[in-house]
């Protein structure tokens, strides 16, 4: 296997074994920790020295990893690279057991972001996500971690017969068309504690103990690699687990600098940011004043390191869709394969100027990477990222890019592999840069 296939598969087995967000940090966590990061943590007194490799993790669900500069952080100031670890799915509603004429159970749901509804039907589906259990006292409950694994849920189509218009394009009704089958009804099961009760097998706490939940669905299916010359990565939650991986990668393999590098690792995005580990919260100002104040910066050093600081806010990117190349801008094209995308909007809601956009192409000129330009046709919305939101926090240069890809929040999107080396490489050589 040659070393971007191999890459390819190692992010595809990230993603396989990341079902929730929770999953995604503790992942980050783990891999962190074996490469002699330490923990740190928010409500506690920090102790950093120059050249550490530290991590600090918020709800869970974001996670800010950062290796100190050698020189004086106020010149030197930040390289960081920001990616979410949400990606659209539905969340399981309290009491989510619904019974169907007394024979099947459905679990109530709800939309998070937005999934592409219909690719969700009739396919294998799990759940996964955080259970906050009964504790010491009643301001700290225990957290547990559970994935379900085993395929217990599907979302079935309407036959033709009963729709015959269906291919000529059908509205689902989130809360009618989408909600998952979980069993039929017998006399052994507890029909209103169904899902609780799993949980309680599978985390091995009794059902009385377990007093809320946040749980998604997700498709049980692994990623793979496909193409005829395996030249495509095929997978779930590509947006934006790719860029985690390729910046957790990036990071690691990166060598000690002047600045401080770091990976901001944000949930949320999805759904506006606006949430205490959101982009949109002061969270990642908090951790950067904090590694500032730690090294005795005064608040005229502190600005100095945040105007001295760079940002690449990395999410994935719209590569030319194959059947629908009309949808595109007529000179912008981006292909699968053909290096990381620069993404570009007049109206800000991506943060790139022609500052930060020189910056990004030199990194990949110096790394002797291809990369490529993404506009949206002038009569088509796009969707805002990170970086515009974490702009309003903190006044920074900033770049976003992403790799090409198709059928962005699809359960199952598709990006190239020999792209997401080449992410991996240039996120490198934006930490490496002096
Ligand atoms: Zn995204």
């Amino acid at each position: 296997m040659n070393s971007n296939l191999k890459h390819a598969q190692d992010l595809i087995d990230f993603i396989g074994n990341s079902p929730s967000p929770y999953h995604v940090v503790r992942n980050v966590k783990n891999i962190l920790l074996e490469n002699n990061f330490t923990e740190l943590n928010f409500k506690n007194k920090w102790t950093i020295e120059k050249e550490g490799k530290y991590f600090v993790t918020q709800n869970d669900t974001s996670l800010f990893a950062f290796k100190v500069g050698i020189s004086d952080i106020a010149s030197s100031g930040f390289k960081i690279v920001a990616a979410h670890s949400d990606s659209p799915t539905f969340k399981i509603k309290p009491s989510p057991e619904i019974s169907v004429e007394d024979k099947y159970i459905k679990f109530n749901t709800e939309t998070y972001g937005s999934p592409i509804l219909n690719t969700w039907l009739d396919r294998p589906l799990s759940i996964a996500g955080r259970v906050s259990c009964k504790g010491k006292n009643s301001l700290n409950p225990i957290t547990h971690l559970v994935a379900i694994e085993q395929p217990i849920l599907i979302i079935p189509n309407l036959p033709i017969h009963f729709n015959r218009t269906v291919n000529e394009g059908i509205a689902l009704n989130k809360q009618v068309d989408m909600l998952p089958i979980a069993a039929l009804i017998n006399e052994d099961l507890n029909k209103d504690l169904l899902l609780a009760t799993k949980i309680s097998e599978v985390i091995n706490v009794p059902v009385e103990d377990i007093l809320e939940v946040d749980l998604n669905l997700y498709d049980v299916a692994k990623g793979s690699i496909i193409g005829l010359n395996n030249e495509f990565i095929c997978s779930g939650k590509l947006d934006d687990l790719a860029m985690v991986h390729a910046g957790l990668s990036a990071l690691l393999d990166s060598d000690q600098t002047t600045s401080t590098n770091v990976l901001a690792i944000f949930d949320n995005e999805e759904v506006g940011s606006r949430s205490k580990q959101g982009a949109g919260s002061p969270i990642l100002k908090d951790v950067l004043s904090r590694i500032l104040n730690i090294q005795g910066a005064n608040e005229e050093d502190s600005q100095r390191a945040i105007y001295n600081s760079f940002m690449v806010s990395a999410d994935m990117a719209h590569a030319l869709h194959p059947n629908h190349p009309d949808k595109h801008d007529p000179v912008n094209r981006p292909i699968i394969n053909a290096g990381p995308v620069i993404k570009i909007e007049g109206n800000q809601k991506y943060t790139t100027d022609s500052n930060s956009c020189a910056v990004f192409e030199m990194i990949c000129k110096e790394a002797a990477i291809p990369y490529q330009k993404f506009v949206n046709r002038s009569d088509m919305l796009g969707g805002g990222t990170l970086g515009n939101v974490s702009a309003g926090q903190l006044a920074m240069r900033s770049v976003d890019v992403g790799n090409p890809m198709w059928a962005m929040h699809s359960v199952r999107e598709t990006s190239g592999v020999d792209d997401h080396t080449f992410m991996t490489k240039a996120l490198e050589g934006f930490y490496d840069a002096e």
